[in-house]
């Protein structure tokens, strides 16, 4: 699955702000907790109760969420990333809403001086929600809206408002103002990380690309074959699977290229590449250009009769895709010679040797006449 840069910054805003809210949100239980103590002891009413029941299940789930989402694979929610920042958001308006009640519910039931003490812990909220909520634009706007708006707007239509409060009133809108005026730039700040860090990894993936791939057919190099071939070699020792290894190489190629020009001979090794890619249908099947006019194929879980049905499936493709060489003696067309070595994990061989009784099967399949394939005995 492609996904494309902008949901690739999403998930990785959403993966940044699960972190931190895995942090803040027992932090949220523990204040919430304490402030319900508090007017425990003040109120013996049910109200309160009722409303941390309802917190704490709230951040228990939410918490259970951030917990699944830590183990998921890397870009795993990009498919769902639009119904995740919803959520997200919601959670966010819900969590200050709940505190913004609450909030307003104890100003009427505390004296001025807990409603002070209050005050510190809503600057603290207000201060961890900001850090918390700074990488994830929908949330913050949610939280804050949900949450100082509606303190502001209750604290100056409270009636019997004393200095005091008057001015805890003023301290959170310059508390507020403050945040967001400095929630533009670090949230800027933290985008443009993880955008580059979005960037570093697409080049990085591109050049490891083009660093396995031949310019000329787009199939793997000759680094990247024997790189990949060692893997399978492996895990068809493993496995205990046959393995073999074909050599191909372009007829009387020298002729062509002095005959129709190296453009034109580029134009043939491309389409003798796209033509043997295209016959070999499983996808453990390696292929890549070895050299000039050269290409291998590594065959894995195959039988003898298999890679040699496969060999002259190759050999009869590629004359079939009638490019016209009038210079050569064996066809009037472009052809191949294939040289094929197979061996099973048991005969307790290298993969190096097999490409040599392979090269050397080629050999043989040149000086029989070229246009056919040899089998090493
Ligand atoms: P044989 O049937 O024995 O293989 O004869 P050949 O002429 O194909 O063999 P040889 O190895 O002598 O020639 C290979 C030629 O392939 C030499 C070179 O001009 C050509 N060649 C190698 N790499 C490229 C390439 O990237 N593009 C083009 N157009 N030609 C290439
Ligand atoms: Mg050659
Ligand atoms: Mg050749």
């Amino acid at each position: 699955m492609s996904i494309n840069e902008e949901t690739k910054l999403s998930v990785d805003q959403n993966r940044l702000f699960y972190q931190q809210m895995r942090t803040t949100t027992p932090l949220q239980a523990v204040v919430a907790t304490g402030w319900f103590g508090v007017l425990m002891y003040h109120d013996s009413s049910i109200i309160p109760i009722f409303w941390l029941v309802i917190f704490l299940a709230f951040l228990t789930f939410r918490y259970s969420v951030y917990l699944k989402i830590k183990v998921q694979d890397d870009y795993k929610i990009a498919s769902q990333i639009n119904a995740v920042n919803r959520n997200a958001l919601i959670a966010a308006a819900l969590n200050g809403l709940l505190w913004s009640t609450f909030y307003v519910y104890s100003f009427y039931h505390l004296s001025e001086q807990w409603m002070l003490l209050f005050a510190a812990f809503v600057v603290v909220l207000m201060a961890s929600g900001f850090i918390t909520l700074t990488v994830h634009k929908q949330s913050f706007y949610a939280f804050f809206s949900c949450f100082i708006v509606p303190i502001i707007i209750f604290t100056f239509m409270f009636n019997d408002m004393g200095d005091t409060l008057f001015f805890m009133a003023l301290m959170y809108i310059f508390f507020g103002i403050n945040i967001l005026s400095l929630y533009k730039n670090i949230n800027k700040t933290i985008i443009d990380s993880l955008k580059s860090v979005i960037e570093n990894k697409r080049l990085a993936s591109r050049l490891q690309e083009l660093s396995n791939t031949d310019s000329l057919t787009k199939l793997s190099n000759r680094r990247h074959f024997e790189e990949e071939s060692n893997r399978f070699f492996e895990k068809a020792v493993e496995l205990k699977q046959k393995v073999a290894i074909v050599m191909i190489d372009i007829d009387f190629f020298k002729l062509y290229n002095d005959n129709y020009g190296h453009l034109q001979g580029d134009n043939v090794i491309e389409q003798v590449a796209k033509g043997v890619k295209n016959a070999l249908l499983k996808n453990s099947d390696l292929i890549a250009r070895y050299g000039g006019e050269e290409f291998i194929v590594m065959l894995t879980n195959t039988s003898e009769a298999e890679a040699e049905k496969m060999a002259k499936k190759l050999v009869s493709i590629v004359e079939a895709l009638e490019i016209e060489h009038k210079y050569s003696t064996v066809s009037p067309f472009v052809t191949i010679s294939l040289g094929m070595a197979i061996v099973a994990p048991a005969d307790n061989l290298i993969l190096r040797e097999l490409i040599d009784k392979a090269d050397h099967a080629l050999y043989q399949a040149k000086s029989a006449g070229r246009n056919r394939y040899c089998i090493h005995s």
